[in-house]
């Protein structure tokens, strides 16, 4: 298995840290003052209605989408400070989205390889001793050669999550990572999801599955209408809410 590129980060220091963070688009605010933070190691699930800014607030941790105002510290490093090195930033963490975003017309080997070999400058057949081992932790150690139109849905996620670990992120974020798919299919990504978890990855997860809320995260947080309405430990909030919204969505959801 590949080893994580060495971080310099002190231990202590949040692997992300979200400081009053407002981002609207036009007139409509979507994110209104979101405090909160993960710890390195933690696993951190993020549910709440459809519209209610979890994507938004996600892509403003990378500055897929630019903040109007707050604070995000990647590792301690201020994202939004335009004398940051963004891409230095980016290449520690892996993204992985609804919709897969797979390459189609590349093989699953070259969808896990090029942005090793571009980014992190490493020779190909480096490259392709990494996309094997992380392919083997998902599952999928005899797909390399198979293009992303020939695999299922669960196969696609999971080869964008091996793709992302290629990279030796210091963290994950998941956007949704199972809900396009067919429910049958739900629990092999979940799985994988579960295993890095277990190995001490930091993750910020945005789902709506609660039972991996419930048994793999350290804390959930409830969004709605941009702003964080609750957070806490899972079994506790997740069976105990405490305000009106979270128990009106849990007992949609639930
Ligand atoms: P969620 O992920 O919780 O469903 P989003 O963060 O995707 O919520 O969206 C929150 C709100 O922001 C929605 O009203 C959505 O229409 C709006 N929004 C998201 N992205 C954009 C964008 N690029 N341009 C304009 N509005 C957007
Ligand atoms: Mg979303």
């Amino acid at each position: 298995m590949s080893q994580p590129a060495a971080s310099t980060t002190r231990p202590g220091t949040p692997a992300i840290d979200v400081r009053d963070l407002h981002k609207s688009f036009g007139s409509n605010e979507v994110l209104k003052g979101i405090d909160f933070h993960v710890d390195q190691g933690e696993v951190v699930c993020v549910i709440g209605p459809s519209g209610s800014g979890k994507s938004t607030l996600l892509r403003c941790i990378n500055r897929l989408e630019e903040p109007d105002s707050g604070q995000v510290l990647v590792e301690g490093i201020d994202i939004i400070d335009p004398e940051t090195d963004l891409d230095a930033v980016r290449s520690r963490i892996g993204m992985v989205f609804q919709q897969f975003n797979l390459f189609p017309h590349m093989s699953v080997m070259r969808n896990l390889t090029v942005a090793q070999m571009k980014v992190r400058k490493r020779s190909k057949g480096e490259a392709v001793k990494i996309a094997r081992a992380n392919l083997e932790r998902v599952g999928l150690a005899d797909k390399e050669d198979a293009y992303p139109a020939h695999l299922s849905g669960g196969q696609m996620q999971r080869v964008a999550i091996a793709r992302a670990l290629s990279m030796d992120p210091d963290m994950m974020l998941f956007d949704e990572p199972t809900s396009a798919l067919d429910p049958e299919l739900v629990g092999d990504v979940l799985e994988v999801m579960k295993t890095l978890a277990s190995e001490g990855m930091t993750m910020m997860v945005v789902t709506h599955e609660m039972g991996f809320a419930r048994e793999v995260g350290d804390k959930v947080v409830f969004m709605d209408g941009g702003v964080i309405v609750e957070e806490g430990d899972p079994r506790e909030l997740l069976s105990n809410p405490q305000h009106e919204r979270t128990q009106a969505f849990l007992s949609k959801v639930l």
